[in-house]
């Protein structure tokens, strides 16, 4: 998959593609990351790329010309490529998103800087806008970095067996249960017994039972989405009657420590 990333800052993505599993992917050709600098496409003495916003008002708007000439030179070396434009505005990034963008040839992120693109880029070069969440960055860079990165990881070859994607956090709309190394104890605490079994049926079943346990506790929001088996359904069925427990048995706390402090 190659990826061209169109900034104003491009030495930015050298050391991004120098470590670990990006670094690996780039090696073995499974990704191209190629960083151009929309400035390359400017014209006049100084290549600016930024100008005063019409209507007036504080900071300043990413010149449409260079960043349209940029996408379209992108786009000359392969016709297959998305173009994503990184904006606070846009569609809220997620493995889904991770997983729909792995199977394109290849992307081009629109970074941009001040305060955003000329507009008529968006309606006219982009296919997607995506945001990386709700806030706001100085710049679409680290956006498009934590997208290259997410998606990289899911490209086929990329990750090894032993680093799987397939029981990643949000594959099936579950979190992925806890994980465990020496030492066995660590500041009193110990590891699951069932981990230290040597029997892997069970420890599957204790995966995939704290795996469903902690989405429903930390993202319940995800098992909505999720159809869930009859087993599945049984579980946090059990659970439900424990905390339904608990919880009688602290209201039962509560009435008594109300009463003796008053
Ligand atoms: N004025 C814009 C607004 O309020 O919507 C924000 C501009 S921001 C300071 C500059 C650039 O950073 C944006 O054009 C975009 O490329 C990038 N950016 C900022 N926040 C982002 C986010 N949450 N996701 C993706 N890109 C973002």
């Amino acid at each position: 998959m190659d990826f061209i990333v169109l900034t104003i800052f491009p030495e930015m993505f050298v050391p991004f593609i120098e470590y670990g599993i990006v670094r690996k992917a780039v090696e073995q050709k499974n990704i191209s990351v190629k960083a151009v600098n929309i400035r390359e496409f400017a014209e006049g003495r100084h290549r600016v790329t930024d100008d005063r916003p019409y209507g007036g008002g504080c900071g300043m708007v990413m010149k449409p010309e260079p960043v349209a000439y940029a996408i379209k030179a992108a786009k000359k070396e392969n016709q297959d490529l998305k173009t994503i434009l990184l904006t606070p505005q846009g569609k809220t990034f997620n493995q889904n998103i991770a997983r729909e963008f792995a199977l394109f040839n290849g992307l081009i992120f629109v970074c941009g800087r001040y305060e955003g693109v000329d507009e008529r880029i968006c309606h006219d070069f982009i296919d997607y806008e995506i945001s990386i969440g709700d806030y706001v960055l100085t710049g679409g860079d680290t956006a498009a970095m934590v997208i290259i990165d997410a998606v990289t990881r899911l490209i086929p070859g990329v990750l090894g067996g032993a680093e799987s994607a397939q029981k990643d956090s949000f594959s099936d709309n579950l979190l992925e249960h806890a994980h465990y190394t020496r030492p066995r104890d660590f500041q009193d605490s110990g590891v699951p017994d069932v981990l230290l079994s040597g029997n892997h049926k069970e420890i599957e079943k204790w995966r995939h039972e704290t795996s469903l346990i902690r989405t429903f506790l930390k993202r319940p929001d995800l098992l909505k989405n999720r159809q869930l088996s009859s087993p599945e359904v049984e579980i946090l069925r059990r659970w439900c009657i424990d905390i339904e427990k608990i919880i009688r048995s602290q209201s039962l706390h509560g009435a008594d420590t109300l009463s003796g402090s008053q």
